[in-house]
């Protein structure tokens, strides 16, 4: 057990980075906690992700630093891959409201997930706390030798730039914008049509086309199905296995060993065809372009480093932190406790163990993430602890650790996310399962 430091109460001015779903709800509970606070952000509307963008950028790979950003990596199609009892706030569930307009299944479109998200800002009124259009240019300590003394410099739409000071920053800037990209010999040169997922829309360009997918994550499996209905053949090129149908016009590959410029591409198990089109759904890069830390906080190979129990670099706590880094959760309920966390760190109400203390622990979760064999940029993959750390967070906060049913829930949303074959989304009976024995069950790999 860490010995840990009092910390007298107060109360702090802090900027929120972002007013996607993590920005509310950690505006919602500074201010719960009696903290003053701003949001920034810099689109026109709360929401984030779920503000569908029908853009794409002028360089479909992301590569161009000077391309304009388009924030939202939504597709027109999208449905929520976990059902509406696991994507709400635990005090403003995720409810189909009967009304007009309203998409009411268990896993409705994008478009509910906004609406549900801009009926919280208006009915907490974090909306009002928000400043729109205010894209945040950098974040940076006034001085070396203070931590709790933030400059926040913004850009306005008309390209006014104000900056204001504050003591406590949270950064909920989201991580599904910045494109990774899978890396192979002849990639540059490819003859092809290429994209990354970000850039994903709807599935007409790919008419009577041959499509290879990389990835095997939730973005490629889904789609793989959006297109399939109108592409010529789709090929996922992920796992290590030699070729094989999935079913009629979708087959999966090994990951590719390189391509050439004619358009063949050549996968690790030896065989090869020639395609129209890659998708890389290669996942994303944490990406902090305002961020000014003199070196402390750092992004190598996609760790964001160091963070304690992955929101605070021991050495600018509590006054900077970092919502909804982790992944492979329950995205909402991560942001709602990391929030609620920072909240009571910064009013003293929960203390932090001393910053050496925390650099220990940091480094205790690197060498377990080595002895595992992951890659660095796996760090922030919670899967080694199967709702370890949320039930921490929630202890921390004096809750309950999370109930099995949702556990449950999460775990069989995946599986069947990641089938081919009937929509399972539909014909899953969500409200069967629960009063049966969803909580029971087993819980299933990943
Ligand atoms: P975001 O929603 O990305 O919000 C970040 C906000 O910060 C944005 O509004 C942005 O404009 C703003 N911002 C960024 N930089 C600046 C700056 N410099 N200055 C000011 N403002 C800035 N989760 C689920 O639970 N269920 C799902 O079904 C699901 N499906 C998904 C599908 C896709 C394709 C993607 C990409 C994600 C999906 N997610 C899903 C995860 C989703 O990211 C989270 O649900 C959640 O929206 C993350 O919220 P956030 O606030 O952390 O980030």
């Amino acid at each position: 057990m860490y010995k840990k430091k009092a910390m007298p109460k107060r109360s702090v001015k802090a900027a929120v980075i972002g007013a996607g779903m993590s920005g509310l709800v950690a505006a919602r509970e500074l201010r719960r906690e009696g903290h003053q606070v701003v949001v920034f952000e810099k689109g026109s509307e709360v929401g984030g992700t779920w503000v569908y963008d029908p853009r794409v950028e002028s360089d479909p790979l992301g590569l161009d630093p000077a391309r304009e950003v388009v924030h939202s990596s939504m597709y027109k199609s999208l449905r929520v891959n976990l059902p509406r009892p696991i994507m709400g706030f635990s005090d403003y569930p995720f409810e189909a409201k009967l009304s007009v307009g309203v998409d009411p299944r268990p896993f409705p479109g994008h478009e509910e997930v906004l609406r549900f998200l801009q009926g919280f800002a208006e009915d907490s009124g974090v909306v009002e706390l928000v400043r729109f259009e205010h894209e945040v240019v950098r974040v940076e300590r006034v001085v070396e030798e203070r931590n709790d003394e933030w400059v926040v410099e913004w850009q306005t739409r008309d390209g006014e730039v104000r900056a204001e000071v504050f003591e406590a920053v949270v950064v909920c800037n989201g991580k599904y914008t910045e494109p990774r990209l899978a890396e192979f010999p002849g990639r540059s040169t490819w003859g092809g049509e290429q994209i990354h997922s970000h850039n994903y829309r709807v599935p007409e360009p790919y008419k009577d086309k041959i499509v290879v997918i990389i990835g095997n994550g939730p973005s490629a499996v889904d789609i793989a199905k959006d297109i399939l209905h109108v592409a010529k053949e789709v090929h996922l090129a992920s796992r290590e296995t030699t070729k094989f149908k999935i079913h009629d016009g979708l087959y999966q590959h090994s990951p590719i060993d390189y391509a050439e410029d004619n358009g063949k591409i050549v996968f690790r198990d030896g065989s090869s065809m020639r395609a129209d089109a890659i998708i890389h759904c290669s996942g994303y890069k944490y990406h902090f372009p305002f961020l000014k830390t003199n070196g402390i906080v750092n992004v190598d190979d996609n760790r964001v480093e160091p963070l304690y129990k992955q929101v605070f670099p021991p050495a600018l706590a509590p006054w900077l932190s970092f919502i909804a880094i982790p992944y492979r959760t329950i995205a909402i309920l991560l942001s709602e406790l990391q929030s609620r966390w920072v909240a009571k760190i910064l009013s003293g109400k929960i203390l932090l163990p001393s910053k050496e203390e925390m650099t220990s622990s940091v480094q205790e979760y690197y060498q377990r993430i080595e002895a595992v064999g992951w890659p660095r940029r796996h760090t922030h993959r919670l899967q080694l602890e199967k709702f370890d750390y949320e039930n921490w967070l929630a202890g921390e906060l004096g809750l309950p650790p999370l109930e099995r049913w949702r556990q449950n829930m999460y775990f069989t949303s995946l599986n069947l996310l990641m089938m081919f074959g009937a929509n399972l989304r539909d014909t899953w009976d969500v409200e069967k399962w629960m009063q049966g024995e969803g909580g029971e069950e087993e819980e299933e790999e990943e």
